[in-house]
Parts: structure tokens; C-alpha cells; sequence
């Protein structure tokens, strides 16, 4: 027995995936405020790696690491985590939170969080309920996508059941296998958005930090031609 083998971490690590295509405010203020909200002791940003159907991809899943890394610049709370993004296979969910319950071993709070929208899909996931054995679920609430039982396909919505915690300090009492929402500053921004107004050449000034913008302006990015 060893667990002197592991970090030594009291408060539950929050765990952010996405594709970040690019990272917007939504995604800032979803890992800032989540910190607040579930008392998490930081936030680890994990890139998704290239998604297979989506063809010839504009933007590498490189410079979608890089715009991370730019956007998180200064915060001593968040991390970046580049191994989906560095693997040669596209990685699934449940393989990346495999590979951090070796690493930070079996005790660690581990908070996966996920908008509203995204837990929506979450039983499309590969292994999806594997994923309750290896961290706990934040769903942050997002406009246009209310958190609500009835419009859950029906066994997300019987794992949700079970597994809501209406008091966010069970997250630090156990590993993982609940179920938290929270309510965070609602921001009706998205990705699709803000490539949707590059592509047109309008503005998306204010939706994201300006070191991304010039990161995407310097490398041309998201243009039509
Ligand atoms: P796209 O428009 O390309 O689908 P997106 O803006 O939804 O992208 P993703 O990278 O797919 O961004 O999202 C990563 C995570 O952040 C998901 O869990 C998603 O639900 C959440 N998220 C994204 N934008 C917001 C927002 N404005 N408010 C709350 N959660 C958000």
C-alpha cells in the first residue's frame, strides 16, 4: 500500500474537455466559475484530439492546443493537458480518465465537467457508463440547453436520478460517481458562432480573448478561402 505513490491532492480536480474550435468566454468562465461553485482545487484542460468524420480539418488540433494555451495564460488554477491531442488514435473519454486515475491515483476527486448540451449526449459516449466509476459529472447549465430530466434520453436520465447530488460537498467525500449541476454567468456563445462570423469576416471581438483573435488573425484562421 502506498498511496504516498500518488500527489497528494485534498480538493476534487475538474477535468474540461472539448474541442475548443475555437476556446471562447463560455469555456473561461465555465472553468473559472466551476473552481467557486464545486470547490475544485483547479481545472485541467484536455483538448479533444482531431474527431475523425470531420474530414480535412481547417485548424490542426495543434493550433486548437496553442489557442487553449493562450486563453488560460496566467491562471496558476488551470492546466493544459495535451495528450488527446498528442495521441495518434482519437481518444475517448473514458480511455483519458483511465490514464488519469493511474496517475493520480485511486483516492483523487476527479470532476468531469460538461455543458448542458454535451451531458445531453452523454450516452453516445463510448463506455459511457464506465465513465461514473472514474469521476463524478458537473453539468454546467447553458443557454438554449436546460438540464431537465424530460428531455434526457431515458437511461441518462435514470443514471441521473441515482446519481444527483443536490449538495456539491459529496464531491470531495468521494472518488467519483455523482452527479452535480451548476449554474454559472449564461453566455450565449458557441463555437459554431464565432466561426461562422470569421468565415463572413464580421467581428467576434468580446467573445473571446484578444490573444486568441491575433492568434487566429496572425495564422489566418477560419477564413473561407
Ligand atoms: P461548437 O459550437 O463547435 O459545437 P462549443 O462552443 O459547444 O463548440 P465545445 O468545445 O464543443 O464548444 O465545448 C466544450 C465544452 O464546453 C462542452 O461541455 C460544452 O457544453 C461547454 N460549453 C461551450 N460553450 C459553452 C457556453 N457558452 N456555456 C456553457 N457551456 C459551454
Amino acid at each position: 500500500m502506498t498511496s504516498s505513490a500518488f500527489p497528494k491532492l485534498s480538493e476534487p480536480l475538474g477535468l474540461f474537455g472539448g474541442t475548443f474550435d475555437p476556446v471562447h468566454f463560455g469555456h473561461l468562465r465555465l472553468a473559472e466559475e466551476s473552481i467557486a461553485h464545486l470547490g475544485l482545487g483547479g481545472v485541467r484542460w484536455i483538448p479533444a484530439g482531431q474527431p475523425p468524420h470531420r474530414g480535412v480539418p481547417q485548424v490542426t488540433a495543434q493550433q486548437r492546443l496553442e489557442m487553449v494555451r493562450l486563453a488560460m495564460a496566467n491562471n496558476a488554477r488551470f492546466s493544459l493537458d495535451p495528450s488527446e491531442v498528442e495521441a495518434e488514435a482519437p481518444s475517448y473519454t473514458v480511455h483519458t480518465l483511465e490514464r488519469l486515475r493511474r496517475e493520480l491515483g485511486p483516492q483523487q476527486s476527479l470532476v468531469l465537467l460538461v455543458g448542458a448540451d454535451a451531458f445531453a449526449g452523454l450516452a453516445t459516449w463510448h463506455r459511457w457508463r464506465d465513465i461514473f466509476a472514474l469521476a463524478h459529472v458537473a453539468v454546467s447549465h447553458r443557454p438554449g440547453f436546460p438540464v431537465e430530466i424530460s428531455s434526457l434520453p431515458h437511461e441518462l436520465a435514470s443514471e441521473f436520478t441515482d446519481r444527483r447530488r443536490a449538495d456539491v460537498s459529496g464531491l470531495k467525500a468521494s472518488p467519483a460517481g455523482g452527479i452535480v449541476t451548476f449554474a454559472m454567468t449564461q453566455l450565449a456563445i458557441s463555437a459554431t458562432q464565432i466561426r461562422k462570423l470569421l468565415a463572413n469576416e464580421l467581428s467576434a471581438r468580446y467573445l473571446l480573448p484578444d490573444s486568441v483573435l491575433d492568434y487566429i488573425q496572425t495564422h489566418s484562421l477560419y477564413r473561407n478561402s
